[in-house]
């Protein structure tokens, strides 16, 4: 995945780059609006994060200029300026997605996601994942076990999405909660964490696949163990 992220300061773009990189994107990084715009126009890039506060050229200049040359290219705006009217300008300009200034990376990451996913552009997003018994198709959000249809909310399907894409590894309420607001579902009461991953339990019984709840960090989806019982 290459990436191009146009922001001006220097400590949250080297942290950014960093952060991306081990999410497996690669960065080209531009310091003002010229660098982006010449970085555009040199170079295919999957998917570009742009700061609207960009010196010599902004960054609403450079996304307008943009959607003319790459109309399909995933935007997501980082704006410092929480104010409707930036938003309204980015969106009518073209942006995919907004993130506010500060923002946390899980987040982030989920936007990134969200949109390519939407674009269609990550292959990892829209392969098919079969684990057990267990068939999800990431591009139509749909999951099969055994060949039976399983009915799944749209906040089900993305946490079981998250589930899978980290099997075996300890995913945090933190990433949950990110992956939800990347969706755009909303966060309400009763629409914990934990409401969730106990109706996605129920669905995934038969599946051969456990959500373990780990004490104090979050949940991992595992393969059954062998003498069946729970983890
Ligand atoms: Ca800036």
């Amino acid at each position: 995945m290459q990436l191009l992220l146009a922001e001006d300061d220097p400590i949250l773009a080297n942290g950014l780059t960093a952060q991306l990189n081990s999410a497996g994107f690669t960065v080209e990084h531009a310091p003002n609006g010229p660098v982006a715009e010449y970085l555009l126009a040199k170079q295919k890039f999957d998917i570009a994060i742009i700061d609207l506060g960009l010196p010599m050229i902004d960054g609403l200049t450079v996304l307008k200029k943009l959607r003319a040359s790459h109309p399909d290219l995933p935007v997501v705006v980082l704006t410092a300026l929480d104010r409707l009217d930036s938003r309204v300008a980015g969106l009518n300009a073209g942006a995919d997605d907004y993130m506010t200034k500060p923002f946390e990376f899980p987040e982030l990451e989920a936007r990134l996601r969200a949109v390519l996913r939407r674009a269609r552009k990550d292959p990892a997003a829209n392969g098919d994942v079969a684990v057990a018994g267990l068939h999800f198709d990431r591009a139509a959000r749909r999951a099969v076990i055994h060949g039976e249809p399983v009915e799944l909310s749209p906040r089900e399907s993305t946490l079981l999405e998250l589930l899978l894409v980290h099997a075996d590894k300890v995913v945090t309420k933190d990433q949950i909660a990110a992956a939800w607001a990347g969706d755009g579902t909303e966060v309400g009461a009763g629409n914990t964490a934990e409401v969730h991953i106990h109706r996605l339990r129920r669905k995934l019984e038969g599946s051969g696949l456990e959500i373990r709840t780990i004490r104090g960090l979050g949940y991992l989806l595992a393969v059954e163990r062998a003498d069946g019982r729970p983890g």
